[in-house]
């Protein structure tokens, strides 16, 4: 693969994992923070996940990933008590949310197929199709508010590693924010530009 730059408008933050530290204000908002939230995060795959995450309930093989790269890093952020959360429950949830989509799918391929027969033949169309459509849809819903990334991660953007998870590069959604982190880690952040990735 060839390496691939991504500038970013706003600049993001390098610092070293190790000294790493958060300021003592709200990502989300910037109220003082009394609580403190794990970020979990997996260097080599240059994205940031759910805090606490359910290793092997994705689709996506994440807990495959996750027994090849056993370097994960996790933040310990401080947040405010209003945005404080923990994702245990979403967590178990979403494996049986993607089962009942599946369901629900199957569902509403079969309605449609009843759906299209009742029209071909002339008779009255039954409500089903249209129930399946609505389930469809909830479970839809459903699914997107359980894997949307919550308030903090979207604040803490966690943009990469490099290979000896020396450093990392985050991505602060409060400029505020960003300018209280760099306060904290005067020393061992910089700002940057943009990134190549591997
Ligand atoms: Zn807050």
């Amino acid at each position: 693969m060839s390496p691939q730059k991504e500038v970013f408008k706003e600049p993001i933050v390098r610092a070293e994992t190790d000294r790493l530290k958060f300021p003592k204000l709200c990502p989300v908002c910037g109220a003082p923070s009394e609580e403190v939230m794990p970020l979990t995060v997996i260097p080599n795959q240059f994205q940031s996940l759910r805090p606490s995450l359910n290793y092997g309930t994705t689709p996506f093989g994440r807990g495959q990933r996750d027994s090849f790269s056993p370097m994960k890093k996790t933040f310990y952020v401080p947040v405010c008590e209003g945005h404080h959360y923990t994702d245990e429950g979403a967590g178990q949830y979403r494996s049986y949310c993607l089962v009942f989509d599946g369901l629900a799918l199957s569902y509403l391929i079969l309605a449609s197929l009843a759906f299209g027969d009742e029209l071909w033949r002339g008779v009255p169309v039954g409500p089903w199709f249209f129930f399946a459509v609505g389930i469809f849809v909830s479970f839809l819903i459903i699914t997107y508010a359980l894997f949307r990334p919550g308030p903090v991660e979207d604040a803490v953007k966690v943009v990469g590693f490099d290979g000896g998870l020396r450093h990392v590069w985050i991505q602060f959604k409060q400029e505020q924010y960003r300018d209280e982190f760099m306060k904290e880690n005067a020393m061992t952040a910089e700002l940057v530009k943009w990134v190549q990735r591997a």
